[in-house]
């Protein structure tokens, strides 16, 4: 008798981990094992389209997945299979696109109850990935808006919430599960809407309805932190996570303009200047796009200046690269690959200078930090930390940060 097994590859966004972990969850409850690639009959690979390099990638996973020595059974879902399933498919003869991702489980069962009828279900090898200490739960897919550098909107559709009843018993399940902190994530967070029930509201009912410890908010864009919001991340008294993470993708007027975002940088500006003298000791990310078709050195100087205003705790910097089917695509002036590269090593150092002066405006200052490790957590503000006692992982402790070392980890003592 043979036993039935799988492997995930995930590539992408938070969103994409979250729908792997969900179909890894099913495919466990069936009583598949989770094992490398090699050993596997079945791998899906959970696809990503959010630039040319990212699909690039997408096709050589596929690719190697499907050369594996055991020749298994290869499904191809995410962005990738959505928009373009008949290349996918023709990439190897044991690729199969299975578009809908709540659909792959299912046909991963089928196809493996035909292939070895004779297979057992096997005991669990790992944990279910909902009983990590951070798990993440998606609360809305889909976007409305059109920016011209992406595809993301045309793969998932519009914009579409989980009702906030549901979320509700989601995050309750999340904790039973042994969850200290919870990530509520979607494609467009900020357009959540449950029949006029905003992301607002959905915080201020997990807030009262559930003893989740910790809730934190995954990407935003800027015109959804809106004074109710911070209003209510100031009330929640660390409950909801310090921090966001504020889609900027150029700080010049110009470029955002092409890149056909819906606010200016002084709108940014104002937000991040209101969340600042509202909320104590709170972080913010971004993301950042360097080499948008005709970014000029000057536009690239506005956009690197203003992230040095914003004072950001960690940049996320991408590379333009040319995404068939958008309409940057077709845009001119695409910035060649040296001076993308160059841009984006000047972001990387500025983000690491404004990462550690944050990381030593903390010290002093008390925190809430779930621990991951031994000894070893994250902080409200997305700070790796490390704790001067030597505490089990999936606690929630309150600490006073002490010190930080060069690469901005913090140093704390549990209070
Ligand atoms: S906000 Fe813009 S970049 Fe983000 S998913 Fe929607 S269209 Fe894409």
């Amino acid at each position: 008798m043979s036993s039935a097994t799988f492997a995930l590859v995930n590539l992408g966004c938070r969103v994409n981990r979250v729908e792997s972990d969900l179909i890894a969850r099913s495919l466990e409850d069936a009583g598949l094992a989770l094992v490398p690639q090699t050993q596997a009959d079945v791998i899906i690979v959970n696809t990503c389209a959010v630039t040319g390099e990212a699909e690039a990638k997408t096709r050589k996973a596929l690719r190697r997945a499907a050369r594996m020595p055991q020749a298994p059974l290869v499904i191809a879902t995410g962005c990738v299979a959505n928009l373009f399933a008949d290349d996918l498919r023709a990439l190897a003869p044991n690729i199969v696109v299975v578009a809908d991702k709540s659909a792959v489980a299912s046909y991963a069962l089928g196809r493996l109850g035909e292939a070895c009828p004779g297979a057992t279900p096997t005991a669990r090898t790992t944990p279910t990935p909902t009983g990590r200490t951070r798990p993440g739960i998606k609360v809305q897919d889909g976007c409305d808006l059109r920016c011209s550098y992406c595809i993301v909107w045309k793969a998932r559709g519009a914009s579409r919430s989980m009702p906030i009843d549901q979320v509700v018993e989601a995050v309750r399940s999340a904790i039973s599960d042994n969850a200290r902190e919870v990530v509520l994530t979607g494609i467009n967070l900020g357009r959540y809407d449950d029949g006029g029930r905003r992301l607002p509201e959905l915080l201020e009912t997990l807030l009262e309805r559930t003893d989740v410890g910790r809730l934190r908010l995954s990407s935003i864009e800027p015109q959804d932190v809106d004074d109710r919001l911070i209003a209510l991340m100031v009330s929640s008294e660390g409950r909801i996570a310090p921090y966001l993470h504020m889609c900027l993708q150029s700080g010049s007027d110009t470029v955002l303009r092409r890149m056909g975002r819906i606010y200016t940088a002084a709108e940014f500006a104002d937000r991040v200047e209101a969340a600042y003298a509202s909320i104590p000791h709170l972080a913010i990310e971004t993301d950042l796009i360097v080499g948008f078709p005709g970014e000029t050195d000057a536009e690239f100087e506005e956009s690197r200046s203003f992230c040095e205003r914003m004072r950001f705790t960690h940049i996320h910097t991408f590379r333009y690269s040319k995404r068939p089917g958008t309409r940057a695509a077709a845009m001119d002036g695409q910035a060649p690959p040296a001076v993308s590269a160059s841009r984006s090593e000047s972001i990387r150092i500025l983000g690491e200078r404004l990462r550690l002066a944050h990381a030593r405006s903390l010290i002093g200052s008390e925190d809430l930090v779930v621990t991951q490790s031994v000894g070893k957590g994250i902080s409200g503000g997305l700070f790796d930390c490390a704790l001067d006692r030597l505490l089990p992982p999936d606690m929630l402790v309150r600490v006073r940060i002490a010190d930080t070392g060069e690469d901005a980890t913090l140093k704390a003592v549990v209070l």
